[in-house]
């Protein structure tokens, strides 16, 4: 099968290598965001379609098979636009969607529907805020001057950063005895994450709560309703067998 796969995380790409081992001809496809990207095996295209009309287009004149939407939750856009542009070529999509992260009793998380959502709760209590929300999201907390940031990030930001800040330059995955150093190390008293899911980045969030550090869980975009959707990679696998 010729398959396309959206990538720009961990499980695309391990979806790349086992379809690629299995002899499917595979492309990635990557938005381009970050300067050293982790690269799939098989075919990478890199940079956007021009919307769904773009990606329609691009999924004809390829002739693919199949979509595969791993793009991370919180790329709404690019699910959508899988979405519009499937339906419009009559292709078929299946996302591949990690499961959420769910808080345990002793967990302290701060629910809050969006990222504006998440600065009012920083704003409410100032403090030592440790945000993990990529690059794209520290403008939302630029004009909060009451609370101190620590910016862990790819790539460095481009736009404004909040007056009291440090930029932290990494890449994850992260360990528990690391992030509860690097908590201490700054006295972090508010973590702020996207709810991505997936253990990748899990250990910050078992730093934080036996460290008694506050956390204020974003939770996820909504999607297309009636999306075709798998937890993990060996299931999009089978969706792909099945078919
Ligand atoms: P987004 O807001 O959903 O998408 C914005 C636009 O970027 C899309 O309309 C599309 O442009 C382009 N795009 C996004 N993903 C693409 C892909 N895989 N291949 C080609 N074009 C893509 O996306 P985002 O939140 O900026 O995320 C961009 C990429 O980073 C995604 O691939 C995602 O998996 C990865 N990522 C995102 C996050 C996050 O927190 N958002 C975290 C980790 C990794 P056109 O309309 O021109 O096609």
């Amino acid at each position: 099968m010729r398959l396309l796969i959206l990538g720009g995380t961990a499980e695309a790409r391990n979806l790349a290598a086992q379809l690629v081992d299995d002899g499917d001809d595979v492309v990635s496809s990557l938005a381009g965001r970050v300067a050293r990207p982790r690269l799939p095996v098989g075919g990478v295209r890199i940079g956007g379609f021009g919307g769904s009309e773009g990606l329609a287009k691009w999924l004809s004149e390829n002739e693919i098979d199949a979509v595969i939407d791993a793009t991370h939750p919180f790329a709404a856009q690019i699910t959508r636009n899988a979405s519009i542009a499937c339906a419009q070529v009559a292709k078929p999509l299946v996302r591949v969607r990690r499961p959420p992260w769910t808080p345990t009793s002793t967990d302290q998380w701060v629910r809050v529907a969006d990222m504006n959502g998440a600065a009012d709760a920083v704003r409410s209590e100032g403090g030592r805020v440790f945000l993990t929300t990529g690059r794209q999201d520290v403008g939302v907390f630029a004009d909060i001057a009451d609370a101190w940031f620590l910016i862990r990030v790819v790539d460095p930001p481009t736009g404004k950063l909040p007056v009291n800040s440090e930029v932290l330059l990494a890449r994850g995955p992260y360990g528990y005895d690391d992030e509860v150093a690097l908590m201490r190390a700054h006295d972090v008293s508010t973590l702020v994450t996207k709810n991505s899911g997936g253990a990748l980045t899990h250990a910050k969030l078992d730093a934080a709560r036996d460290l008694g550090i506050r956390v204020v869980m974003v939770d996820r975009p909504p999607e297309p309703d009636g999306m075709e959707a798998v937890d993990t990679v060996d299931a999009a696998v089978d969706w792909l067998r099945h078919r």
